[in-house]
């Protein structure tokens, strides 16, 4: 854990300075007006640590204001150890590693899994393929449907949705009820671009896609043509074996209500991994990039 070891998983102070060169390199900016102008630091015993006045709008903020991390009593350095613990495990970190490495609370830690898992989500993603580039579709099951018995094959699971985009390498995950055409096509017009190559199995829920996309090629996993030029949904597997190790492993027990935040988590690593040359430091950055505006529901 020597990459622990930097000042700002310690010092508040410096965790504050270093979330502050993050999200303000050009200087603070007033998360209540935008205003980037003069802003003067509030010092002194009766405020609280690093908080700034607007020039403009003459309110206070601080870096944390409209972040994942907002009104939280957590100290900032136990926060972005989190983040890096998370963005650094392929599996995931479990919010009992948490608790027993931060020295928070069970309870305490599951909320800052969540937030970070939250920021990891993208917001406003561009549609995926497009020039004629490929994007694979395949669906995988995990865990149990609340309220549905534990039948042979899938109908029990819950259902995930993944799209992969072979130009870029980058994943796109969903949590879907079923797995009707009704369901799944909006989710693929939604997310990809029309001049796409598809790329599925040969399953019958996709078979309308054709007429959506410039393509729409399949494979027959049941003759055994796993490989058929380079018409192969094997990347979008390769991302369902990271996620299933994942889960199993690390997590055990997920709610329907949170899957998609876990996959939110999963995909953001897969598409910031080592192979494409994101170290663990560059990782954190980019989570941290995504802490800003996330509006944050919780029950
Ligand atoms: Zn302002």
């Amino acid at each position: 854990m020597t990459a622990l070891n930097a000042p700002h998983f310690h010092d508040d102070d410096k965790a504050r300075a270093y979330l502050e060169a993050q999200r303000w390199p050009n200087g603070p900016v007033c998360p209540h007006c935008g205003s980037a102008g003069e802003h003067y630091r509030l010092e002194g015993k009766a405020h609280r640590a690093g908080l700034l006045k607007c020039c403009d709008c003459r309110e206070q903020f601080s870096v944390t204001v409209g972040t994942v991390f907002e009104r939280s009593k957590i100290p900032l350095s136990k926060w972005l150890c989190a983040v890096y613990m998370l963005c650094s495990s392929k599996k995931g970190v479990s919010s009992h590693q948490i608790h027993r490495t931060l020295g928070v609370t069970y309870k305490t830690a599951w909320f800052m899994t969540h937030r970070i898992r939250e920021a990891m989500r993208p917001s406003n993603p561009a549609p995926m393929g497009g020039n004629g580039g490929a994007v694979e579709a395949d669906e995988t099951f995990i865990g149990r449907e609340p309220g549905k018995v534990k039948k042979p094959s899938f109908h029990h699971k819950m259902k995930v949705l993944s799209l992969v985009d072979r130009q870029t390498k980058q994943v796109r995950s969903n949590v879907v009820d079923d797995l009707r055409p009704s369901t799944l096509l909006p989710i693929l017009r939604e997310n990809i671009a029309k001049e796409t190559r598809l790329m599925t199995d040969e399953a019958g829920y996709y078979h309308r896609a054709n007429k959506d996309f410039m393509s729409h090629e399949t494979v027959k996993h049941k003759d055994d043509e796993y490989v058929r030029g380079d018409v192969k949904p094997h990347t979008v597997e390769n991302y369902f074996s990271v996620f299933k190790r994942g889960m199993v492993g690390t997590y055990q027990h997920c709610a329907k209500d949170h899957l998609h935040r876990y996959l939110a988590e999963f995909d953001f690593r897969y598409n910031n991994r080592t192979a494409l040359e994101v170290t663990d430091a560059e990782r954190t950055r980019r989570a941290l990039a995504g802490i800003g505006g996330k509006r944050l529901t919780y029950r």
